[in-house]
């Protein structure tokens, strides 16, 4: 097998730096060379800010020091998201980044509240999660590694500014070795047989040549698409929000630990407090609204002064129809678009370079791995489609056409499908493999009122009393472990006073 000699990245985005940082902590030592080209002028799509928990598995398989990425990057902690107005004006609830509870006999905790509750017995769901628990009271403390301890029930993510991210990965990768160039490329170079592309030419006639491309142009997909034509499966149809606009502003309260997704009249809007600003943005669907309405009604909702002028943004959700194709693999923005409502794209672009290197190519390009990446990649999509699909579908709004076609409108069957099991008695399918766990799939069916018929019928061999006496142990466990905890406040401070490691 004749190996991979030299990766030529396209852009230096958030994508481009995380390929370019994750593919050279892992082929350190391999006679590969590895070069990035970016284009100041073209310039990157500046937006991402919130992230999950995986995030911080990819930091560590970097080496990346917990404390320095966080002061660098202007990180706040992350405990879930706070969706307001999206069941009914005027609701709130959180999808946490841990557990509701624990199994009880051998059951899911979410059976033994669902039989409780109708019998009166159960206090509200939130009360048995420590990280809902924890992020309303803007309290923070790392997870303990004792998995008996109630504090190892959740996980975390940050919020942070993706360029500067993305500028400590640069750094990053260039000590270790990656080439990075400046220019704008032009043209793209294929085999005249079957199409593999062999190099890029800049504005200033430099052809950068290469085994391997990986795609991260953003939107535009320069290879996958520009030359490789691979298609876009488009899927307004459920995700029909097409535009966004994004604007920072000031900070006038201590960050809060959790990002915020609010239900407006024609799509949803952000709030990701970090610890120098806020970054605000709204999602909307363009055939309901005009662009300056959709500004006004993000600008009217700021908790501070406007830093930017308001910055407009238009994508389409879907997925590119392969995103490894031939010897390109597109990643970021041009591998697909979901929009940000779960914080996913920075999660599938490392799951996209985790995936790569698991099937990492050799020069005559196996179509067996070209086909299992895309297996997989395709199915994480899905999964995460079908969630936020969700978000829109599970809704009792009636002030706006928009709220009442999402609700009445087409659904992915595979969504059907999960939704039919969980009305029927509680039961949550598919996401073994996937992103989202059962938690994440109840806090939107509960938060969202989608309340099932019935539940399993195994609870009934478990005693009420002793299941009602766990369930209020828990639930005061949960407000003592919240009770000690610092605040995220101090944590941040404690971060930033920390010594990085040599
Ligand atoms: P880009 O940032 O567009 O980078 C493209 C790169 O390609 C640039 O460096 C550019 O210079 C280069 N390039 C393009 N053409 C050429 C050329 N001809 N020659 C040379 N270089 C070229 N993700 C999250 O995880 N969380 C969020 O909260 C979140 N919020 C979002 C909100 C909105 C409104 C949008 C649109 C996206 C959001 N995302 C979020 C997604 C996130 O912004 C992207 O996944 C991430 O920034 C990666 O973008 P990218 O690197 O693929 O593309």
């Amino acid at each position: 097998m004749d190996p991979i000699r030299k990766i030529v990245i396209v852009g230096g985005g958030t994508a481009g730096w995380i390929s370019a940082s994750g593919l050279a902590a892992v082929l350190k030592g391999l006679p590969i060379t590895i070069e990035l080209i970016e284009s100041a002028e073209i310039g990157t799509v500046g937006v991402g800010e919130a992230t999950v928990p995986h995030i911080r598995y990819f930091n560590a398989r970097l080496g990346l020091d917990e404390a320095d990425f966080m002061r660098k990057t202007q990180a706040t902690i992350k405990l879930g998201i706070q969706f307001c107005d999206w069941g009914r004006k005027g609701e709130a609830y959180i999808h946490p980044f841990g557990a509701y509870g624990h199994a009880i006999d051998g059951l899911p905790f979410h059976q033994h509240w669902l039989a409780a509750r109708a019998r009166g017995e159960a206090g509200p769901i939130e009360t048995y999660s420590l990280p809902i628990m924890a992020g309303l009271a803007g309290k923070f403390a790392p997870p303990s590694s004792d998995p008996r301890s109630l504090g190892s029930t959740f996980n975390y993510a940050y919020q942070f500014d993706a360029s500067l991210y993305a500028q400590y990965l640069r750094a990053y990768s260039e000590a270790r070795g990656v080439t990075r160039t400046e220019g704008k490329i032009t043209s793209v170079q294929q085999r005249p047989n079957d199409g593999f592309v062999t190099g890029v030419t800049l504005e200033d006639g430099r052809v950068v040549e290469g085994d391997l491309f990986i795609d991260c142009s953003g939107f535009r997909g320069l290879l996958i698409e520009g030359a490789l034509q691979a298609g876009y499966e488009d899927w307004t149809q459920w995700l029909p929000c097409d535009r966004a606009v994004a604007a920072p502003c000031a900070s006038v309260e201590a960050p809060t630990p959790y990002t915020r997704a609010t239900a407006d009249r024609f799509g949803w809007r952000w709030r990701i407090p970090l610890q120098h600003r806020v970054g605000n943005g709204h999602v909307y669907c363009s055939s309901y609204v005009s662009d300056d309405e959709a500004a006004r009604a993000l600008v009217e909702n700021l908790d501070g002064e406007l830093q930017q002028d308001p910055r407009f943004l238009r994508f389409v959700t879907g997925r590119r129809k392969k995103q490894w194709f031939k010897n390109v693999v597109a990643v970021g923005l041009s591998s697909g678009f979901l929009e940000p409502l779960e914080s996913t794209s920075i999660h599938l672009i490392q799951v996209a370079v985790t995936t790569l290197l698991e099937l990492f190519p050799h020069r005559g390009f196996d179509p067996a791995d070209e086909d299992e990446y895309n297996r997989v990649m395709d199915l994480e999509f899905e999964r995460i489609r079908d969630f936020l699909v969700l978000h829109y579908h599970a809704n009792q709004r009636d002030d706006s056409p928009f709220w009442i076609e999402r609700r009445e409108g087409p659904i992915p069957d595979s969504l059907a499908y999960k939704m039919a099991l969980f009305r029927e008695r509680g039961a949550v399918v598919g996401y073994k493999d996937g992103f989202f766990l059962e938690p994440s799939w109840l806090a939107v069916y509960f938060g969202q009122n989608i309340l099932p018929h019935g539940h399993d019928p195994l609870v009934a061999a478990s005693d009420p009393a002793r299941t009602a006496k766990i369930m209020a142990d828990l639930a005061a466990a949960v407000t003592r472990t919240v009770d000690a905890m610092p605040t995220h406040a101090a944590f941040l401070r404690a971060m930033a006073d920390a010594r990085t490691p040599a």
